[in-house]
This record gives structure tokens, sequence and C-alpha cells, in this order.
């Protein structure tokens, strides 16, 4: 069982049983239970076995059509508790949640750099950032919540300026991975200033969920073109359905909170 950092008692976030972390032990077991994951997207293969690279498995999709990133990581799959922690931490001006969902994802980056060891670990670490209308919105990035603490108990260096997203362009549902793409060319760019330290580096991108990773592979895609030797994708929830070209991977709304 995965535990979290001792702190001052508080009520658990899913059961509301007094706890010393965000989310209770009980609760991390049944909603958070270890599952092999692959390597390239991070969706769960009930079954398999975490195994080090290179036998670390890769699904059907992902041998199929291999996404830009050298590796995914997620800590737990999207549904609920998760969904409803991720809509309170974006949509209910709760960015402290951050504190104990960034716990939950730095174990799984622990885990997975644990069976690679062959390879340099991510030594950049940069949010999916927001366009700067939603930015003001909403008064905070919650990747940029999720990745300054989860670099920070890594002792990995952290920017939320390097990667930048001057237009908001969202792919609709429904729409097909192509057209997906297309509505998302454009949408980032690296700040020209940061293109030479960029050079070479392992980045890490993190976002709060996985879904049809039409943004992240654009994103992505932008900093390789930008130079970046690698670049994984950390997220704290990964949708169950593969990225795939249909619009059956677009996920559902999350269901209502119980509580
Ligand atoms: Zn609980
Ligand atoms: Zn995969």
């Amino acid at each position: 069982m995965r535990r979290l950092a001792p702190a001052l008692p508080s009520p658990c976030e899913v059961c509301r049983r007094w706890t010393g972390a965000g989310v209770c032990d009980p609760c991390l077991a049944r909603f958070a239970p270890p599952l092999c994951r692959c390597l390239r997207c991070a969706i769960g293969m009930p079954g398999r076995e975490p195994e080090p690279a290179p036998q670390a498995p890769v699904c059907a999709a992902c041998v199929a059509s291999p996404p830009p990133w050298r590796r995914a990581v997620s800590a737990v799959d999207y549904g609920f508790p998760w969904d409803t922690l991720v809509a309170a931490l974006k949509f209910r001006n709760r960015p402290e949640l951050a504190g104990t969902l960034s716990r939950l994802l730095e174990q799984a980056v622990v885990a997975a750099e644990s069976r690679t060891p062959g390879w340099p670990g991510a030594d950049l670490v940069l949010p999916v950032p927001l366009a700067p209308a939603r930015l003001a919105a909403r008064g905070y990035n919650q990747a940029w919540e999720l990745a300054r603490r989860v670099s920070q108990a890594l002792g990995r260096q952290a920017d939320s300026t390097w990667l930048q997203r001057p237009l908001h362009t969202e792919p609709l549902p429904g729409q097909t991975r192509q057209a997906r793409a297309r509505s998302l060319e454009g949408a980032f760019m690296v700040d020209p200033t940061r293109r030479t330290a960029l050079a070479g580096r392992h980045v890490a991108l993190v976002d709060d969920v996985l879904t049809t990773g039409a943004t992240a592979r654009e994103a992505c895609s932008v900093l390789l073109r930008a130079g970046a030797g690698s670049v994984e994708l950390w997220t704290l929830a990964r949708t169950p359905e593969p990225c795939s070209t249909s619009s059956s991977s677009i996920p559902k709304s999350p269901p209502t909170p119980e509580t």
C-alpha cells in the first residue's frame, strides 16, 4: 500500500475520516490499487507485471502508433474519487489539493524510474500551460501546482514559463485524432529566450489527466522540435480508454460525488 507523508490531522478527502494525510490509507488501498501500466501511455494493463525496461509492457495501441513521448507515468485511473478531486482542484478553487495529489504522482514517478535504471531521469519539469485568459480566470494552473510540488520533492528543476500557450484552442468531443491535432496546431510555443537552454534536456511534461493525448502530443512535439532531448509525460490520472483515433476515447463526464 502506498503511504503519504505525515501531516496534521484532517478529514480524508474521500471518506472524511480523520487522517494524517489528505487521503487516508484505506481509501488509497481501495481507490489507488497498484496497477501495471503501459510504458508509453500509462493505460492500465491488468494481469501484466510492471517489468523493467526493455521488457516493460507496451499496449497494442502504442505498438501500432507510438506516442512522441518516451514514457507516460500516471498514478491512478481517472474515476471516482480522483475525478471529483481533480474537478475540485481545477474548477472549485482548491489548489491546495495538489499537495495530496502530487505525492501520489511523485510516488508513481519514483516507481517508474526504478524500472528504467539506464535511462537519464527527466531533469526539467514543465507543466502543460494554460492560455493567459484561462489562467487569469482560474487564478492558477493546476498542472503547475502539481509540477512544482513533484519537482521539489524529486529535486528537479521546474519552470512554468519555458513552454507557453499563447492561444486557447481545444479539441471538440467526437473529433477524430487528426481533427483534434489540427485544432491544437500553434497552441504551444517554447519561450524563444529558453531554446538554447532547452537543447538536449530530458523534459517531464506534467498535466492533471491524460485523456486522448491530443494536447500532450502537440505540446510534446513542440518541445522536441525546439531541441529537447526527450520528453516524458507525468499525469496524476489516466482515463481507462486508449489514446485511440475514435471518439470513443473521449472521457465521459465525471460522476456526481457521493458525498
Ligand atoms: Zn478515506
Ligand atoms: Zn500504451
